[in-house]
C-alpha cells in the first residue's frame, strides 16, 4: 500500500513533534526568519486562501490534513476546514488544551486583543505583553502605560510609545518568569490562552499579579479535535500512515 500523504499545518511544538513520529509534509507560514524546523519535508509560505489550499491539496495528492497551528491562528484553521471539505479529504485539528483558572488566579477573561487593551488602564501601569509581536498594534494607543513585550523577533509599528522589547524564544521556566515579572515591576500581564507551558501563568498566580486572559477563537463546527500528539498519530495511523520507526 502506498504511504499516506499527510499535510501538517504547523508552527507549533505539537506540529514538530507529530512530524517526528509520522512521515508528513509540514507547512509553515514563514513569519519567522529562523524557524525551528520540523523533521522531514517542509514547505513554507501561504497557500493563497481557501482556493490556493484546495489547489495545493489536489496537485500534491494529499490524503489527509492535520491542522496543528497555534490556537489563535483562526484564519488558517477556517481555511483548512473549507479546503478539505471541498477536496473531500479528512481533517483533524490537533490543539493542546487551554489553561483553566485556579482559585488563586486573578484572571480577567476577554474575547480579543482589543478588549484586553480597553481593560488595561484600570488594572495597572506596568504591563507584561506576551501575546506575540503581531499583537502589539492593538496596544499602540495606550500612551499612559509602560509595556514590556516578549517575542522571538522584534515587533513592527504601530507600537505603544513606552515599550521595552525582550527578544527571547521559549520555553521559560517558573523561576525565570518570576524573575522577569519582579525585575520589571510588572503589575498586570496580558496573554492569549495558548495552553502548553504554564510557567508565566503560574508565576503571575504566585505573585498575585492580575492576568488579562484572551480567550481562544471558536473552532470550526464538525471537525474532530485531538488534544495530544499521540491521538493525532493514532488518527493518521488508522488512515494508513506508518510510523517513522
Ligand atoms: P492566521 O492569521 O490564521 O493565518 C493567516 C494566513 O497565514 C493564512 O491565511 C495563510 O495564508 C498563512 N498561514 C498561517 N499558518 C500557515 C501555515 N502553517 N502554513 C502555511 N500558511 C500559513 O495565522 P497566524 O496567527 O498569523 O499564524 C501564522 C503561523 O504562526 C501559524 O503557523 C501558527 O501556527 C504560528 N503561530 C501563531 C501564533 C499566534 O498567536 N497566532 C503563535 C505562535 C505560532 P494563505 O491564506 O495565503 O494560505
Amino acid at each position: 500500500m502506498p504511504q499516506l500523504r499527510a499535510l501538517v499545518l504547523g508552527g507549533t511544538t505539537e506540529g514538530r513533534a507529530l512530524a517526528g513520529r509520522v512521515p508528513v509534509i509540514s507547512s509553515l507560514a514563514g513569519r519567522t526568519s529562523n524557524p525551528l524546523l520540523p523533521p522531514g519535508e517542509v514547505r513554507t509560505g501561504g497557500f493563497g486562501g481557501v482556493d490556493g489550499l484546495e489547489r495545493y491539496l489536489r496537485e500534491e495528492r494529499i490524503d489527509a490534513v492535520v491542522d496543528a497551528t497555534h490556537p489563535f491562528a483562526a484564519t488558517m484553521t477556517a481555511h483548512a476546514a473549507a479546503a478539505t471539505t471541498r477536496a473531500g479529504i479528512p481533517l483533524l485539528i490537533l490543539r493542546r488544551p487551554g489553561w483553566t483558572e485556579q482559585p488563586a488566579d486573578r484572571w480577567h477573561r476577554v474575547a480579543d486583543l482589543e478588549a484586553a487593551a480597553a481593560l488595561l488602564p484600570a488594572l495597572g501601569k506596568r504591563v507584561f505583553l506576551t501575546t506575540g509581536r503581531q499583537s502589539i498594534a492593538a496596544f499602540a494607543a495606550l500612551d499612559g502605560l509602560r509595556f514590556v513585550s516578549r517575542s522571538v523577533e522584534p515587533p513592527v509599528p504601530p507600537m505603544p510609545p513606552h515599550l521595552e522589547v525582550v527578544l527571547e524564544r521559549g520555553p521559560f521556566d517558573l523561576a525565570a518568569e518570576r524573575e522577569l515579572l519582579l525585575r520589571h515591576r510588572i503589575d498586570v500581564m496580558v496573554t492569549k490562552n495558548s495552553g502548553g507551558s504554564a510557567a508565566k501563568v503560574d508565576a503571575a498566580r504566585e505573585l498575585r499579579i492580575p492576568v488579562v486572559m484572551v480567550d481562544r477563537p471558536p473552532l470550526p463546527a464538525g471537525v474532530p479535535v485531538a488534544a495530544t500528539v499521540d491521538a493525532a498519530v493514532e488518527w493518521l495511523t488508522a488512515l494508513g500512515a506508518t510510523g517513522r520507526r
